[in-house]
């Protein structure tokens, strides 16, 4: 077995790193070290959505009351609109059994009660990971400070423009989507009494805004998508500008509610949308991928921390499986083999609602795109919110046990 002497480096603080990390010590009884390259965890970003089958990992982990408590849960369902705001079908926000609904999380909320889970001794912030290297029996990290180790596994949850993915494999080139985000938050407080406390989406003719409660609903998170030809990276601090955002959604072909909604807003934050093809492996030897730097997808399904969280938790029990440091490689192998399918159809399933929310390419036709979303409600439902990814990683072991 691997034990309290494995040491593991996770490379990344951000929600899969801190979920690995937690995963790996109370799962698989290993030793980790996270580094961080930020001075701080979790300074930045807007809302994420924690959705049932994120939940599902935190709360095998005994990390999802905090988060609840740190969150909003919205009223009900969520509702697509279209620029007018007429109803256009509501939104899968629960899991079938009707266990866990949508969790509104401000990202620096989410990321300091993650924090608090991981003993701070093994935390290294202020560490940017330079090179990561395969010796024979470990692997060697090198930080830009001088600091350097060897550990008998690393994981790299670092991210779109992932280090440790770049010494596995050529880089993947990001692929841009056309449109750019507005997103930011406001104070709830300034919202009209009735504002409704649930997740509502307006779409209009290749743009939709969508907004939801944040931090029991102290906040309200906010993006707005536009189609754009500006080359702008894929940053998660870029000041944007409020007025362009509010040109993009005003006028008589905007609901006055939206209107009335970004008339509150007095700061944005833009952000060029990309991801990459899915890859054809994560793992090389002792060294693996997880979260953004394993499968970075577009926003458009909510499900960028929920795949990292599933991943976290699915490489911590193929680990515990590990009969030693010597079957690490292996798995990291088995876990890869198991969530690289699952995954790369979200890619493509976050490309897709991007389409349909803005009616491009084979939603052009509205009918036939309110009729794909309504029906896209019971996918969420079990395809993503019913899955549960501890069932799934003991299914894989016991097929495994049988070879
Ligand atoms: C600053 C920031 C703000 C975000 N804001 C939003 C948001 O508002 N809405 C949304 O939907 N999603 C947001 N995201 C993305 C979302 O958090 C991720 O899609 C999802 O949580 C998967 O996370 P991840 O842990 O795989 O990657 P990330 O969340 O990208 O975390 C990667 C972490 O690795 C660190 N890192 C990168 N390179 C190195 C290196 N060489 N050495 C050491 N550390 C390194 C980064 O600083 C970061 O903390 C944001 C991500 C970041 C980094």
């Amino acid at each position: 077995m691997v034990s309290h002497t494995t040491r593991i480096a996770v490379i990344g603080g951000g929600v899969g790193g801190l979920t690995a990390a937690i995963a790996l010590t109370r799962i698989a009884d290993v030793q980790v070290t996270l580094f961080e390259q930020a001075a701080e965890l979790g300074d930045v970003g807007a809302g994420v959505t924690v959705a049932p089958n994120g939940q599902r990992v935190l709360e095998k982990l005994d990390a999802l009351e905090p988060v609840k408590r740190a969150g909003a849960i919205p009223d009900g369902p969520g509702l697509y609109m279209d620029a007018l705001g007429n109803v256009v079908t509501d939104a899968a926000w629960e899991d079938t059994a009707k266990q866990y609904q949508n969790v509104g999380m401000y990202r620096p909320d989410l990321v300091d009660v993650l924090a608090r889970e991981v003993a701070p001794e093994s935390v290294r912030l202020g560490h940017r990971l330079t090179s990561v290297r395969a010796l024979d029996e470990s692997v060697r990290v090198e930080f830009d400070n001088g600091f350097h180790d060897e550990f008998d596994g690393v994981i790299g949850a670092d991210g779109i423009h992932s280090r440790v993915r770049d010494s596995l494999m050529d880089v993947p080139r990001p692929v841009y989507s056309g449109s750019i985000a507005y997103r930011g938050v406001i104070d709830a407080a300034l919202l009209p009494k009735d504002w409704p406390m649930i997740s509502q989406v307006w779409m209009g003719e290749g743009k939709h805004f969508m907004c939801y409660p944040l931090q029991q609903r102290r906040l309200f998170n906010y993006v707005g998508f536009v189609p754009s030809t500006r080359p702008l990276k894929e940053s998660w601090s870029a000041p944007g500008e409020v007025s362009e955002l509010a040109a993009e959604f005003g006028g008589e072909k905007w609901d006055l509610s939206l209107r009335r909604f970004i008339d509150l807003i007095d700061h944005t934050f833009w952000w060029g949308l990309y991801d990459h093809e899915p890859l054809s492996n994560w793992s090389r030897g002792r060294i693996t991928l997880l979260g953004d730097s394993a499968h970075t997808m577009l926003p458009h399904a909510g499900q960028g921390v929920n795949q990292a969280m599933e991943d976290a938790i699915t490489l911590a029990f193929f680990l515990r499986e590990a009969d030693g440091a010597h079957e690490i490689a292996e798995a990291f192998k088995r876990y890869t083999a198991i969530r690289m399918q699952r995954t790369a159809i979200l890619q493509n399933s976050s490309r897709r609602s991007g389409s349909q929310f803005d009616a491009q390419n084979e939603f052009a036709d509205i009918k036939k795109r309110d009729a794909d979303l309504h029906a896209g409600r019971d996918f969420r439902r079990s395809v993503l919110f019913d899955f549960d990814a501890v069932a799934a990683a003991e299914r894989a072991l016991k097929r495994y046990r049988r070879i």
